[in-house]
């Protein structure tokens, strides 16, 4: 399917359509003209595995792949902000994520084999919209912020807000999400990440958990994230079970009731990968080795 550059049409998969436009402007003005006719294509490594079981229904793509203006990671004193179509091999190789956002990096490094990391990128992630992504976590305990860019202008929407179902996410057809924001600032959060799947290499998520903790002087839980994949519709982030944890001292009482609360606040389902007991009794070990590990650290 892939198509060359300039503009031109070009159909090497029969049935199916790719426009490649020159530049930013001139691809919003194509899903401007005609908003849910033509769809973005960035790495294809989600929409190629549908093409290749023949689930592609839709069949106009446009290639934003060789977009200058969707590259790159950009330093401010306030903000890391990542272009949507940052690999995880460039997101794994830069140097101010690796010390500030590690646990972005470790999802990166976590994300299918090298192939994948070479060509999939952070916004076709996000708007692939898996509940068993594995960058989401790690963006929730960030505050991340989506820079959405249109031909009309562009806007901004918390990460926390922009998946409100299955595959439901707060993006018109004529949008593209342009970059991800991260503020900075994170000095002395104690952070986890940790995956669990069938095996280490390319295996989809049965859970996946990022959490971050900054402790006070006196030993209580001054402020937290804790964010999970594969236990909702959509990736989430375990508000209730942080609120019951700001304030507590670390022991054992805090941990028995902050696995409590959070086996309140998940959904996992049965499927092919996993079941619903197993993700939860997983997901609530894992919130207990995230505290036990802070506590350690
Ligand atoms: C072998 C293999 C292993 C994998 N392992 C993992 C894994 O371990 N963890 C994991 O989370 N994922 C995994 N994936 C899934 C996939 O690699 C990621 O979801 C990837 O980040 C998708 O990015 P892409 O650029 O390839 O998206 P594409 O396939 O190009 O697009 C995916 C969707 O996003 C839309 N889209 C893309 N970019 C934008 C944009 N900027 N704005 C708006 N919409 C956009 C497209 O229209 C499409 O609907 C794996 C895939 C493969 C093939």
């Amino acid at each position: 399917m892939p198509a060359g550059a300039g503009g031109a049409v070009r159909s090497l998969v029969p049935g199916y359509e790719m426009q490649a436009p020159r530049d930013l402007a001139a691809a919003l003005d194509l899903f401007a003209r005609e908003p849910g006719v033509w769809r973005p294509f960035a790495g294809g490594t989600d929409l190629m595995v549908l093409l290749e079981a023949g689930k592609l229904p839709h069949r106009r793509y446009v290639n934003i792949w060789n977009l200058r203006e969707l590259r790159g990671i950009d330093e401010t004193a306030t903000h890391v902000a990542i272009g949507s179509l940052t690999t995880y091999t460039d997101i794994r190789r830069h140097v101010t994520l690796q010390r500030e956002f590690s646990l972005l990096c470790r999802a990166a490094g976590e994300t299918g084999g090298v192939a994948t990391q070479n060509r999939g990128t952070i916004g076709g992630n996000i708007a692939n919209a898996s509940p068993a992504a594995d960058s989401p976590p790690a963006l929730l305990v960030y505050d991340a912020e989506l820079e959405i860019v249109s031909s009309r202008g562009s806007r901004r929407v918390p990460y926390a807000a922009f998946h409100s179902g299955y595959k439901k996410m707060d993006l018109r057809a004529d949008e593209l999400i342009a970059r991800i924001l991260l503020p900075r600032g994170r000095d002395g959060w104690r952070s986890y990440y940790r995956k669990v799947g069938t095996r280490r290499a390319q295996a989809i998520s049965k859970v996946c958990f990022a959490g971050a903790l900054r402790l006070s002087m006196s030993g209580a839980i001054e402020d937290t994230r804790i964010a999970l994949g594969s236990v909702a519709p959509t990736v989430i982030r375990a508000t209730r079970c942080e609120g019951a944890l700001r304030g507590r001292r670390l022991d054992a009482a805090t941990i028995t009731s902050a696995r409590e609360i959070l086996a309140d606040e998940i959904a996992p389902i049965d499927d092919i990968r996993s079941t619903s007991h197993y993700r939860r009794t997983v997901a609530l070990n894992l919130l207990e080795e995230f505290l036990c590990a802070a506590l350690e650290s």
